[in-house]
């Protein structure tokens, strides 16, 4: 379970988070819509300890994320126990990220040999069988730029699996790829859910969220303003702010 207690962040005097409760449960599927701007990538940075919060706690598996406490006060990590609780979420962006100089099995065996101290033959053949999973078993000698868009972000993909995370947090995961390319991606990530790992999706695939995720959380202007069950919420006439948002992605 991820327990967002009360989360607030600022960027030079702007509230951006704004007092977010969220709980989300293990091993399921949650994605969050909401306006550009509203916070969603800076809420799921805030997850995997990439944004500092001004208020408010944070916990996965009843650890706090970026903190510990002493008596009442939170004082931050250091940065190997970042890394450690890091290691526990995968995260995949909008732009692929993938080392370009490497190939496609080196990118995927980096982290697991340098930050888990796998053994190359180990994490290679992690590697070979999450490039199965998402369809690219012949490509893994090739280099980032010979793949499609949609390619590296599957490769993206199977690399953030190759640390075994409990959690995997998707920003955007298909917004960077051109329209034809997407459906190969959500497909991947589609097979993913109810793996037993815990996903949170940031996209605007209203389709993709109805047929994938059990909970939907829209935000707007740093606040959640509607959160529950898939339907409940995409199906919600008298929610005028959510009616409205639906009306200009779909
Ligand atoms: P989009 O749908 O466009 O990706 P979003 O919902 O993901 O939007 P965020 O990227 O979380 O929105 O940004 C929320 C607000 O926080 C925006 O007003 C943005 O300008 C501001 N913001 C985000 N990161 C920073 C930063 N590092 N420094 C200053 N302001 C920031
Ligand atoms: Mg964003």
């Amino acid at each position: 379970t991820i327990e967002l207690r009360n989360i607030t962040k600022r960027f030079s005097g702007n509230t951006i988070l704004d007092g977010i409760n969220l709980d989300i449960a293990a091993g399921s599927v949650t994605v969050i819509l909401g306006p550009s701007g509203s916070g969603k990538s800076t809420l799921l940075r805030c997850i995997n300890h990439l944004e500092k919060l001004d208020g408010g706690t944070i916990r996965i598996g009843g650890n706090l994320v970026g903190y510990q406490q002493k008596g009442q006060a939170l004082y931050e990590l250091n940065s190997r126990q970042i890394a450690a609780q890091r290691a526990q979420i995968g995260m995949v962006f909008q732009q692929f990220n993938l080392f370009p100089h490497r190939t496609v099995l080196q990118n995927i065996i980096d982290a697991p040999m340098r930050v888990k101290n796998q053994r190359r033959q180990q994490a290679v053949l992690k590697a070979r069988s999450l490039l199965q999973q998402v369809g690219l078993a012949a490509r893994e000698n090739d280099w980032p730029q010979q793949l499609s868009g949609g390619q590296q972000q599957r490769v993206a993909i199977a690399r953030a699996l190759a640390m075994d995370p409990e959690v995997m947090l998707f920003d955007e995961p298909t917004s960077a790829l051109d329209p034809e390319l997407v459906g190969e991606v959500l497909q991947v990530i589609k097979k993913l859910a109810h793996s037993g790992i815990t996903m949170v999706i940031v996209t605007h695939e209203v389709g993709f969220a109805r047929e994938v995720a059990d909970n939907i959380v829209f935000m707007e202007e740093g606040k959640i303003v509607a959160a529950g069950p898939t339907r409940e919420i995409l199906d919600d006439r008298q929610n005028l702010r959510v009616r409205n948002f639906l009306a200009t992605v779909l």
